[in-house]
């Protein structure tokens, strides 16, 4: 199975032992998702599309694609941009986020509509989120649109995860249309509850998973923090149930992980139910470490 993950990767400063010292590291949502994708199965090809830089950063976050089992080759290369910046603060143990990303190459993925497609023309499964959508411009978006509708045509999965981020985008509204836009070109959503409760008022899972199902996928997988997983796959609902967790460090990736075990499961038609218990694991792993990208054993969440 080859898999081609869609979006921005960003530079992360993250705390280190001194308070004036920080570490680099490098961590985005549909990123993040490829590298745990990379990690449970050395079976799976995963690509990553996005567009860097020319400068040091931009080839140090191409090498961490390569050092993470990620190939690099559909990588666009702008000159006179670089990638996009967060920086955690840590006060009394409370994480805080600050962006430098309007600038970032990132935002310019769209724009050489023959490399998109032929990126995705050597994939079977092309995952993208609504981080990926929000940081295009509207035309942008649309040439992205049209070739995911064309990769799907083509017979190619196409997996969305909504990530609502109400502050990367200039409306509510315009939010709301745009997922929904990436949902009508979609096979599988993979929502959390939590965000399209806020968003898209719905009152229980079953009620995100029939809005995503109306709008085109035949899979919704709806994440629910610590309360069990809700799907609909072909018509058939189910529920997993999510393992009680003693203690709960970190929950960055907790969705991104989840993702990347329901996504592993496509290659050998594993069971829907037994998937969603391995993404799970997998994510009950990760939020027990700190940071986006977490060492896992492969074997431990069999
Ligand atoms: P997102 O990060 O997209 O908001 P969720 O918070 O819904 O996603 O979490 C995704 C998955 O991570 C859950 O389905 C569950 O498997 C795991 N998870 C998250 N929070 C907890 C928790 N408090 N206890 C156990 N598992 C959790």
């Amino acid at each position: 199975m080859r898999v081609l993950a869609i979006g921005e990767c960003m530079a992360e400063l993250a705390p280190a032992s001194e308070p004036s010292d920080y570490r680099l590291g490098f961590a985005g949502d549909t990123f993040n998702t490829a590298w745990y994708l990379a990690q449970l199965d050395p079976d799976i090809d995963v690509g990553y599309f996005t567009a860097v830089g020319t400068d040091a950063i931009s080839q140090q976050m191409r090498q961490a694609f390569v050092d993470g089992g990620i190939d690099d080759r559909h990588v666009i290369s702008v000159p006179d941009r670089t990638v996009g910046l967060y920086l955690i603060s840590l006060e009394n143990g409370e994480r805080s986020f600050s962006y430098w990303r309007n600038q970032a190459a990132a935002r310019l993925l769209a724009q050489d509509a023959v490399a998109l497609s032929k990126a995705m023309d050597d994939a079977d499964l092309v995952y993208f989120s609504g981080i990926t959508l929000a940081i295009l411009d509207p035309e942008a978006r649309g040439t992205f649109l049209s070739a995911l509708r064309k990769a799907r045509s083509a017979g190619k999965t196409i997996a969305f995860d909504p990530n609502l981020r109400p502050r990367l985008w200039a409306s509510e509204q315009q939010m709301t249309d745009a997922i929904m836009q990436g949902a009508a070109v979609s096979d599988i959503a993979l929502p959390s509850f939590e965000d399209e409760a806020s968003w898209f008022h719905d009152a229980d899972p079953d009620a995100t998973a029939d809005r995503y199902a109306a709008a085109g996928a035949t899979t919704v997988v709806v994440k629910n923090g610590g309360e069990p997983v809700r799907y609909l796959h072909d018509g058939n609902r189910g529920t997993v149930p999510v393992p009680t967790l003693s203690e709960v460090v970190d929950t960055t990736a907790a969705g991104d992980s989840f993702n990347a075990g329901v996504l592993a499961g496509l290659r050998g038609d594993v069971p829907l139910a037994h998937s969603i218990a391995r993404a799970c694991r997998l994510a009950g792993k990760v939020v027990q470490g700190k940071g986006a990208l977490v060492s896992i054993d492969p074997n431990e969440i069999k």
